[in-house]
């Protein structure tokens, strides 16, 4: 992805840099050649240079570009689980895989970890992003993902004869949980995304308490994955699943939604960040009956919610790290939503703002492993940059509409916000 070349200083704003500190008022940051060379009080900041461009700030929130750590370019907003299979030809679920991707970087975020893709959607539109051929985030890539048969994602029975090998890898035993691991090499994922338990949204066979994978299957991926150097994740409801991934060396758990103390201690233990995904659970409670779901399924969501905002509070409480991300793709969670995430964790979970915004940035390139390089607002790092017109940390909900952003930037060039929209002439 290409870099900015030359000075900007961005001026009048508060800085939020992303650490959780104090915001800092009347800050300026200093942007050279893509990377940020200072971010602080003003009246700290080094001399500028007489050919330094100017972006005023307006007296908004500087901060860094948000980091979407479980994103699905290719859900296209289905009202159906079944339809996140074969509704669409993969020709066309990548030209929408490209449409969400450049949405998701106009909506702030400038970065983002797939929870799992069509095909291989996400890896080639990695790709196309970073070869700037269309915009995006920066992106780490998961492909498909892995599932016990008959688990939570194996939802077409045999006398269909239609398989499911576009979304998912269906194992039996650990030598297929292998053998899954060693095409999603080939591939050139860097995340393995497994289903270590069920979900809410399928509340006969495969429900929110119920295991789809073996602890041998989920030690054989990880095994697998850590020897080429991939990560692993999983779908992680019921208790069992996330003791079986965090004994089995997961590198980040997905959702973590029943925790009981023994999980948690796991969890501390290995410092492995969790991204509860709770907006979801929320809106398909609120909205569900709206969308025809069935009322077992909106109770589920219900008790999944309630345990899910449970966990998430005790583990940023106790000091572990929670990512922010949201399965963006449903009918009633559409792509452009994003930051509703954050806003839910300040008005329904509890957190500070500033811990939601510390998420959202910091903890959300940990997860990508690339928190030398963006994540923060510091000398040194990337300028991925979001300018906010207004109070970030008094209202988050600003977040939401993208209009209220100046500027998006990546490498120092601003991507999306108003300042790319022309300007009024100045009286
Ligand atoms: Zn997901």
């Amino acid at each position: 992805m290409k870099t900015a070349s030359g000075v900007t200083a961005i001026t009048h704003g508060t800085l939020v840099d992303g650490n959780g500190g104090k915001p800092i008022s009347d800050a300026v940051v200093v942007v050279q050649d893509g990377r940020i060379t200072y971010a602080g009080p003003a009246a700290k900041a080094p001399p500028l240079q007489a050919d330094a461009h100017k972006l005023d700030a307006r007296g908004g929130t500087i901060l860094p570009g948000l980091v979407e750590a479980h994103y699905h370019a290719t859900y296209f907003n289905v009202a159906a689980l079944e339809d996140l299979d074969i509704k669409y030809p993969v020709e066309y679920v990548t030209l929408l895989a490209a449409a969400n991707a450049k949405l998701l970087l106009e909506c702030g975020y400038t970065a983002a970890r797939s929870g799992g893709s069509l095909f291989n959607v996400d890896v080639w539109l990695k790709k196309a992003i970073e070869e700037d051929h269309v915009p995006g985030p920066r992106l780490s890539a998961s492909g498909r993902e892995i599932c016990g048969v008959g688990g939570l994602m194996d939802w077409n029975p045999d006398y269909r004869k239609i398989g499911m090998e576009g979304l998912v890898l269906l194992v039996n035993g650990a030598d297929e949980a292998r053998a899954a691991v060693r095409k999603l090499v080939k591939d050139g994922v860097e995340w393995v995304k497994t289903y270590p338990t069920g979900d809410a949204a399928a509340p006969d066979t495969n429900d929110h308490h119920t295991l789809c994978m073996t602890f041998e299957e989920m030690h054989a991926v990880v095994q697998t994955a850590h020897n080429h150097n991939l990560k692993v994740t999983g779908h992680c409801r019921a208790t069992e699943g996330i003791k079986n991934a965090l004994k089995a060396g997961y590198d980040t758990i997905e959702h973590g939604t029943f925790m009981d103390n023994e999980a948690l201690d796991l969890l501390l233990k290995r410092n492995t960040p969790a991204v509860p995904a709770l907006y979801f659970e929320y809106v398909s409670v609120e909205r569900g009956k709206e969308f025809g779901l069935p009322q077992a399924v909106i109770d589920g969501h219900k008790e999944t919610l309630e345990g899910g905002g449970e966990s998430a509070r005790r583990i940023l409480k106790a000091g572990g790290r929670l990512g922010m991300g949201g399965d963006y793709g449903f009918a009633w969670n559409p792509h452009g939503d994003y930051a509703h995430e954050l806003s839910f964790f300040v008005k329904h979970v509890g957190l500070a703002p500033l811990e939601v915004l510390t998420c959202a940035t910091r903890t959300g390139a940990e997860i990508m492993g690339r928190e030398k390089e963006f994540g923060t607002l510091e000398a040194g790092k990337l300028a991925d940059i979001l300018i906010v017109d207004g109070d970030v940390i008094a209202n988050i909900s600003l977040l939401e509409d993208r209009d209220n952003f100046l500027a998006v930037m990546q490498g120092g060039i601003v991507k999306a916000g108003t300042l790319t929209k022309p300007q009024p002439a100045a009286a």
